[in-house]
């Protein structure tokens, strides 16, 4: 196992102190509890300087007229841990809340049901997962006027008729299931519709990007997770995981996949970021990657830039560490003022707008969407610093000569297109009654 480079606060809050570039441990990038260092924080999306105005009007009308979905937002865990609710405003402080997603223009906002690997090791990771689905049930109690669950394209279709933001489950880390089918099953009931396969660590079943490959891609039950994944109606979500994963959930899916928050390897050489190869495979299943927003995976100065800052500055952090072992919240301070005198180059909206466009030319325009990762990473391209700014990507697409029913497939038409393929092999699958054909469980693995 690779060593986290988290430090676990007394209130369950998680501080994360290196560059985003090393991380095999930490999640999807970062974890911004607290203070996100976005380069700028607004409400108001504020497009580039010079703007087309013409254009803009134009973008603006696209994008109320499209589906936006976005594929990946870590406010779950926030909202789980602190109390955070989603209502109160959170200008600065999270890239999230209820009134800025109102801005966004999203119709299908996939919450992340993030489970962090400890609970591999400690157990509870069933446990933990309902805890953060509960979470977003509440929020979609409490603000029946702007959230309401949805479980299917319809859901999605419906809460955009009514002017509210669809709000979707998806499961981060394949230990969740604690190796039960019958608990994958009971997800799918309580209404979770993607499960990316791994996190950063390898579990019984599947390898991840970021760890050691003990199973050379999916091991036979994971073979069996993919296809009881198919019959349920739940996306195989292949963020996080090692190519040979990747390649082996394209093998056996039958339903197409999605990435629900990876950019491009060509662009920026981060284990987290797709092949060209895997690219087209993804397209061939008739997939979706959607581009996730992080600078140290999609800026390739910033990823080698962290990698150097992180050496730079391993002695000095390590000796804070020391320093304040027992002050978690100083030592948070304190790591990142030690970051903010050592700043990592700033990322513009161009190089987002690059993977989006490298993966509609690689793939094809049919299998590009958004997966931000929004509040659970430090940093974000200038442009994009919250939720609240999505609809600057529909004005740079325009700017850049797509057309209008091409932006409109990456906002999330892509995502709708592939979802109800996913709905149709689930309605279509001879298995009929759950579990059949279907291994129950897998025997503990010897740790
Ligand atoms: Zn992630």
């Amino acid at each position: 196992m690779n060593k986290s480079c988290r430090v676990i606060l007394p209130a369950g809050l998680i501080l994360f102190s290196l560059a985003a570039s090393a991380l095999p441990a930490r999640r999807s990038a970062a974890k911004a509890v607290g203070t996100p260092q976005t380069q700028a924080a607004s409400s108001q999306a504020a497009p580039p300087p010079a703007r087309d105005e013409r254009l803009w009007k134009k973008a603006q009308e696209i994008h109320r007229k499209a589906f936006v979905v976005d594929g990946h937002n870590d406010i779950t865990e926030i909202m789980a841990d602190t109390g955070y609710d989603l209502g109160t405003p959170s200008v600065g402080k999270y890239h999230t809340d209820l009134a800025r997603l109102g801005q966004s223009g999203i119709t299908g906002q996939f919450f992340s049901v993030y489970i962090d690997r400890k609970y591999a090791t400690s157990g509870g990771s069933a446990r933990r997962a309902l805890d953060l689905i509960d979470v977003i049930y509440r929020a979609a109690e409490k603000y029946p006027n702007q959230l309401t669950m949805a479980y299917s394209t319809a859901d999605i279709a419906r809460a955009k008729k009514q002017k509210k933001v669809g709000a979707l489950l998806g499961i981060e880390g394949g230990h969740a299931i604690e190796n039960s089918l019958p608990a994958l099953r009971n997800f799918y009931r309580l209404g979770v519709r993607y499960m990316t396969l791994t996190h950063n660590n390898t579990n019984d079943w599947a390898d991840s990007c970021c760890d050691e490959a003990k199973h050379n891609g999916l091991s036979d039950f994971g073979k069996e997770v993919v296809r009881e994944m198919n019959r349920l109606g739940m996306f195989v979500d292949v963020s996080h995981v090692s190519d040979k994963t990747m390649s082996d959930v394209l093998d056996v899916s039958t339903a197409p996949v999605i990435a629900s928050h990876s950019s491009a390897r060509a662009l920026a050489n981060h284990k987290r970021n797709i092949p060209d190869e895997l690219l087209r495979r993804i397209a061939k299943n008739g997939g979706v990657v959607m581009v996730n927003f992080y600078p140290a995976f999609i800026d390739e100065r910033v990823r080698v830039a962290g990698l150097e800052r992180d050496a730079r500055l391993k002695a000095q952090r390590d000796a804070l560490r020391e320093q304040f072992k027992n002050e978690p919240e100083r030592l948070e301070e304190e790591l990142k003022k030690l970051n903010a005198a050592n700043p990592l180059p700033v990322t513009p909206l161009s190089v987002l707008i690059d993977h989006l466009d490298h993966i509609a030319k690689v793939a094809g325009v049919e299998h590009v969407g958004l997966g931000s990762d929004f509040d659970g990473v430090p940093s974000l391209p200038v442009g994009m610093e919250d939720v609240a700014h999505l609809s600057n990507i529909t004005y740079e697409l325009l700017r850049r000569g797509y057309s209008e029913r091409d932006v409109m497939k990456i906002l999330g038409g892509n995502l709708m297109r592939a979802f109800a393929e996913v709905e149709r092999v689930a309605r279509v699958s001879t298995r009929t009654v759950s579990g059949e054909g279907s291994t129950l469980r897998l025997e503990p693995a010897k740790k």
